[in-house]
């Protein structure tokens, strides 16, 4: 049986007052919900603000990228150990806002997943293809040569100790969300692909799914074979529509 898991991306958003409403609104909810993990991905500077707002409550905690050295002449990086010294149970990697605007190719993405999880944090790995490649129906090549990357650099004995999550570019921050059909054929198809190379590993892992998820929509999805739960960006920024989202993973 996988846990669910609801992870909340708050991207570059927040201020301190923000922070502290938005993790002391997010408490009860996650107490609530038994069964679910609760966590979120904070921008960096809050990091040290959400170790203390979270001690003592079911709410984890990660960021949004770290960087593939642990130490030295990289100006404006993070190092995985830094993360890990503040309390981060998970990194993201491989969000497509990174692929993209940050230009983190499959080779980038597996070289920080290796440097994430050898220095203790639970890596999320995002895959998902662009709306061009899903019109173009390319959407298990896509995630297929993503998560091969992956494979080829840390195995698939890695994804033992790593989360999944699929994020259709298309869905992420348009309000368009893949239907629960089309999100859980592809989910299938992702666990059936890792099976080919570990049939435990591909039956453990937990594969998240993100893109434009509401507390209208969570439920649904969540309830698919599947999907173990949500990567959300927006809607993890307002706690009523977060709180439904948690509660929608609870099956
Ligand atoms: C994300 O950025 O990971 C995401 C899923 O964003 P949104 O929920 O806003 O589409």
């Amino acid at each position: 049986m996988r846990q669910p898991l609801v992870m909340g991306n708050w991207k570059l958003n927040g201020t301190k007052a923000s922070v502290e409403a938005l993790v002391k609104a997010l408490v009860e909810p996650a107490a609530k919900a038994e069964g679910v993990e609760v966590a979120v991905c904070p921008p960096v500077i809050f990091l040290g603000l959400v170790e203390k707002l979270t001690e003592g409550t079911r709410i984890q905690y990660g960021a949004q990228n770290a960087d593939v050295h642990t130490a030295g002449a990289f100006t404006g990086e993070n190092s995985p150990v830094m993360l890990k010294e503040f309390g981060c149970k998970y990194a993201l990697v491989g969000h497509s806002e990174r692929r993209t605007l940050h230009a983190e190719t499959d080779a980038v993405v597996a070289a920080k997943y290796e440097a994430i999880q050898q220095n203790g944090l639970v890596p999320v790995l995002c895959i998902g293809e662009t709306l061009a490649q899903f019109e173009a129906n390319e959407t298990k090549a896509v995630v297929e040569t993503q998560l091969k990357a992956v494979i080829d650099h840390s195995g698939i004995d890695s994804f033992a100790n790593a989360v999944i999550a699929y994020e259709p570019v298309w869905a992420i921050g348009t309000g368009k969300t893949a239907t629960p059909e089309i999100a859980q054929s592809v989910h299938a198809h992702i666990r059936a692909y890792l099976a080919g190379f570990s049939a435990d590993v591909a039956a453990k892992v937990q594969i998240l799914y993100g893109g434009s998820v509401t507390g209208a929509t969570a439920a649904e999805l969540f309830g698919q074979a599947d999907i173990d739960g949500g990567l959300v960006g927006g809607a993890s920024l307002k706690p009523e529509d977060f709180a439904q989202i948690i509660a929608g993973a609870k099956q």
